[in-house]
């Protein structure tokens, strides 16, 4: 066109655009027969695809039950203003829109974060799925659906991503990103899970030693990613924060949920050989917690069914959930049964590597 009017040129679409309609007769802009026509049969409605990533949508995903930085990162992805190869190669910015970790394609929003191989590795172990298949309603449906695992593995495989690009000499292997994923999970849940319980004693992210003549367990499984074999780790202290017996070691599975309620049952034989009547067993889990605290599920563990049975055995047992920060030092033994393949192993006291690790 050859010039705009003055009064024109601050104009949006939806000045000129409501209830599916052009208002052409508004502008003070002279339009040819043929810029109107061109106008009239682009219909912004369509154009902008399925109503995402709009105000309500964005509303929805700032007020899911996830770390802001988690929220913001999956509104990037929705604004497509992730600094991905092709964003920056549309600003001049790089060379190649390339993904430069598959080279199989555009390095796209969608493409960076759920279709290039080395991020399907992680959606796959996380068993979400890709769709629906464009980004918007594939964020929508995950993320209502699946949140802690969907924030989760959109937050690491970011992570990854940008490591792997920026720090060539020191690339992760797929097993750390989905360990990585897979813990952030575990503690998005307990969190949300944590707060909707309200136990404010609980949600300290520190060890407190339990009251005199009482034994505190601690109890966490972990998985690396190395085939089926998880790593589990239970230690029970005293009020004096001595430790009185311990226990770490690997179980066959690719269940991290089976390694924490193995965990749990070690624990809680390991204290009764020990002879303490009073017991309190703490550990990290959400789903393990529900199983054993619940009864409302229809398909019951035969651990579960263990614990419950031990737990009503002659002695005084309290079973709680804590923060991940709280429960460290089992966490650590965990790792290291994994690092040090030990099948099975009960300790009287922690031996000085297991010291050094755990900085006690
Ligand atoms: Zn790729």
């Amino acid at each position: 066109m050859d010039y705009v009017h003055i009064s024109d040129s601050n104009l949006r679409i939806q000045d000129i655009w409501s209830v599916g309609k052009w208002h052409l007769d508004t502008l003070y802009s002279p339009l040819s027969q043929n810029l109107k026509g061109n106008i009239l049969s682009y219909n912004p409605d369509k154009q902008a695809g399925p109503k995402l990533g709009g105000a309500r949508e964005l509303a929805l995903l700032w007020r899911q039950l996830v770390p802001e930085k988690h929220k913001f990162l999956a509104w990037l992805c929705l604004k497509e203003a992730l600094p991905t190869a092709s964003f920056r190669f549309r600003r001049g910015m790089s060379s190649s829109d390339r993904c430069s970790r598959c080279l199989s394609s555009q390095e796209s929003v969608l493409h960076c974060i759920r279709d290039c191989p080395k991020a399907q590795l992680v959606w796959h172990r996380l068993d979400i799925s890709c769709h629906p298949l464009d980004l918007k309603n594939w964020f929508l449906y995950q993320s209502k659906e699946y949140p802690f695992k969907f924030f989760s593995g959109l937050w690491w495989i970011w992570r990854v991503r940008n490591n792997d690009i920026f720090n060539l000499h020191e690339t992760w292997p797929p097993e750390k990103v989905i360990c990585l994923a897979l813990t952030s999970e575990k503690e998005l849940r307990n969190i949300f899970e944590l707060q909707r319980m309200s136990l404010p004693s609980t949600l300290n992210g520190f060890w407190n030693p339990p009251s005199i003549c009482t034994f505190k367990i601690n109890c966490d499984a972990s998985y690396f990613g190395s085939g089926d074999s998880i790593d589990f780790a239970c230690v029970i202290r005293d009020c004096n924060e001595s430790w009185q017996r311990e226990c770490l070691g690997i179980i066959e599975s690719n269940s991290i949920l089976q390694g924490e309620l193995f965990a749990i049952w070690r624990g809680y034989l390991l204290a009764w050989d020990v002879g303490q009547g009073d017991v309190i067993c703490k550990m990290d889990c959400v789903e393990a917690f529900n199983l054993v605290t619940q009864d409302d599920f229809g398909f019951i563990d035969p651990l579960v069914l263990k614990i419950r049975d031990i737990m009503h055995w002659n002695w005084r047992v309290d079973f709680r959930l804590i923060m991940r920060d709280a429960n460290t030092v089992s966490d650590t033994m965990a790792k290291m049964a994994m690092k040090l393949q030990l099948s099975h192993m009960e300790l009287l006291s922690p031996w000085r590597s297991l010291r050094s690790a755990c900085a006690l």
